[in-house]
């Protein structure tokens, strides 16, 4: 394949991003590749994770056959594999591309809606939530179909597992290995009482699992689709399982997860030899 590939380059407008954009753009000019920001065979994101992440939005209708590459010229991304100092590492890759990728799963989310039969479908890369923000959210909480919990507070995340590291992370839910199929449910500020009562830890459901939220009736709800915020008509039920589609990044060179978790969170400094 190599130079034959239609390439899209999608990026924030910080200067060092902009600077980066220029150097790829000649570089993969020069080595004859042809751009195409509508039916691209490779989207380069150039910038962090959230770059990435509004680029699998913008490319979500082409996941079947888009591979996507990102670089990061902040710090160290999940999505990001090359640091902008790369690029000519990076262009000799794609020069010899073989169509290698790797797949991770998504999350696919169905929300019902109160007084009509509508029905609305999202893919998420990272999470979903549904946050309350005046008062708390109220919502029975099922699994495959079974009622789990009744759950009280300001919301409800459902994670995948490259997600897990994102916001989920931030809700004390664990880190997954991308290579499982699995969702994970994580609290934001339960109330814990005899009437509300819930895990109160974060659970992983697995791969043929399907997840339901039935809310109580409010129209001031907030959903979020990884980083879009979506404020909706009232909503009768939310429905969350592993999307058939998948995300394939084309991989060029391997990073251990675990040594992108260690560098990400952790960093080199904190290592101490134990006597
Ligand atoms: P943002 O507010 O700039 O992102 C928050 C941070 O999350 C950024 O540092 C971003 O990295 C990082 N991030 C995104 N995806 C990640 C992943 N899979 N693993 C580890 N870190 C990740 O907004 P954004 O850049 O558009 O990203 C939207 C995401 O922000 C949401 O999907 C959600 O996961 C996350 N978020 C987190 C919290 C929280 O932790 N309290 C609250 C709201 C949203 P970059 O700087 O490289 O972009
Ligand atoms: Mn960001």
């Amino acid at each position: 394949m190599g130079p034959k590939l239609k390439i899209a380059i999608h990026n924030n407008r910080k200067p060092n991003t902009l600077k980066a954009v220029n150097y790829l753009r000649s570089g993969l000019q020069k080595s004859g590749f042809r751009f195409d920001n509508r039916h691209p065979d490779i989207v380069i994101t150039v910038g962090g994770d959230g770059t990435l992440l509004s680029a699998f939005h913008r490319y979500a209708a082409q996941l079947d056959h888009v591979r996507f590459v990102g670089v990061h010229t902040g710090h160290l991304g999940f999505y990001t594999d090359w640091r902008d100092y790369e690029l000519d590492h990076l262009i000799d890759a794609l020069k010899v591309d073989s169509g290698q990728s790797v797949a991770y799963p998504l999350l696919d989310v169905t929300t019902t809606y109160k007084n009509s039969r509508e029905q609305a479908h999202f893919l998420c890369l990272n999470e979903s939530t549904i946050k309350r923000l005046g008062s708390t959210l109220r919502a029975n909480v099922y699994i495959q179909d079974s009622f789990f919990e009744s759950f009280r507070g300001d919301g409800l995340c459902v994670s995948t597992p490259t997600g897990s590291t994102a916001y989920s992370k931030s809700l004390g839910g664990a880190v997954l290995h991308p290579r499982l199929e699995a969702l994970q449910i994580t609290e934001i500020a339960s109330i814990n009482n005899r009437v509300y009562r819930t895990l109160s830890a974060p659970v992983v459901v697995a791969s043929d699992e399907n997840i339901v939220f039935k809310p109580s009736p409010a129209d001031d709800y907030v959903l979020t689709v990884d980083q879009l915020t979506l404020n909706h008509r009232p909503i009768e039920k939310l429905e969350y399982r592993i999307a058939k589609e998948r995300i394939h990044f084309a991989r060029y060179r391997h990073m251990h997860f675990w040594d992108r978790v260690e560098e990400a969170f952790i960093g080199a400094n904190s290592h101490e030899e134990l006597s």
